[in-house]
């Protein structure tokens, strides 16, 4: 069965699906052919990193699945410890090496790292990027109101979306906000809690409303981020697991099944204690 997922257009022009594939941890062959099994059964976007160590991997699997190049998305991110401007430019250069492919549909800086100050260089490195044709459109991740509005300050250039936290425990309205105010798209990592989720795939709430839909409650999780404007990219390493995260597009929820899902924000939590202000990540 052929699901078909909506498109969303980016502040740029760019085209990208309404959800997409994460894939931290999907490494070596078994990586590939997760990836590959992903690509063929209908995601459009790619998501990787350079601190991922599985670029190599995804290049193997967009050149073995049988969807041409122009209609994937294919995403990747800039390490903290190369935020300096022409370092930068070396890493998504090397990236493109270690993908094997002649550019990304997106790249993106992995988080903040304020304390060392040289986000801004890095967005100018990506502003070059994009002129010199290695990557089609350029976001940020885990950028915090403050930082979003620094670089499109100091640049003139608004990114055209910001990967963040978001899910149940942390529906992230201000930001999602913010995000909004520049015309950039909110995409939700670790939509599902990472798996666990602290429950929520297990509340009876979630799973009433689940029936109601003759869906599961990762569907009903996944439905909600869409439904939010955001785009969530579930990792899934099994076919199966990919299957049913797609299939997501033929049901909407109510404005109160919407609430209820939210209710769990109540506490606005991260799940991992990473608050960009404060975190690091090289
Ligand atoms: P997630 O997508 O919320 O959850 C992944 C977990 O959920 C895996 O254990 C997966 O198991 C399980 N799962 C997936 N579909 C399922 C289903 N239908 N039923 C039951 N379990 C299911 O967590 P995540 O991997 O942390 O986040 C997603 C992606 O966001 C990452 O892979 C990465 O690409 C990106 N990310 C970005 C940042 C950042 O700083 N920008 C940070 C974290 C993550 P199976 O593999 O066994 O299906």
């Amino acid at each position: 069965m052929t699901i078909h997922v909506p498109n969303i257009k980016l502040n740029d022009g760019l085209d990208i699906p309404a959800i997409g594939l994460g894939t931290y941890t999907l490494n070596g062959f078994a990586g590939v052919e997760s990836i590959k099994s992903g690509i063929e059964i209908g995601y459009r976007l790619i998501d990787s990193a350079f601190n991922y160590e599985n670029e190599g991997a995804v290049g193997r699997a967009v050149r073995e699945a049988s969807v041409p190049r122009d209609q994937l998305r294919i995403c990747s991110k800039l390490p903290g410890r190369h935020h300096a401007y022409d370092k930068a430019l070396r890493t998504i250069e090397e990236s493109l090496l270690r993908a094997d492919l002649d550019y990304f549909d997106l790249y993106i800086i992995h988080w903040p790292n304020p304390k060392q100050g040289k986000y801004v260089e890095a967005w100018q490195a990506l502003i070059e990027a994009k002129k010199r044709g290695y990557v089609r459109s350029i976001g940020v991740s885990n950028f915090l109101p403050e930082h979003l509005d620094r670089i499109v300050a100091e640049t003139g250039v608004a990114p055209s979306l910001n990967q963040v936290e978001l899910h149940p425990y942390f529906e992230q309205a201000a930001q999602r906000e913010a995000n909004a105010k520049h015309g950039t798209i909110t995409e939700s990592w670790s939509p599902l809690g990472r798996g666990k989720g602290d429950g929520v795939l297990e509340a009876e709430s979630v799973k009433a409303i689940a029936a109601e839909h003759g869906k599961t409650p990762t569907q009903i999780i996944l439905r909600w981020h869409t439904q939010l404007g955001a785009v969530p990219i579930p990792k899934a390493g099994s076919r199966e697991h990919q299957q049913e995260n797609l299939d997501i597009f033929g049901f909407e929820l109510t404005d109160e099944q919407m609430r209820t899902i939210s209710a769990f924000s109540k506490d606005n939590k991260r799940l991992w204690n990473q608050d960009p202000a404060e975190y690091e990540e090289f």
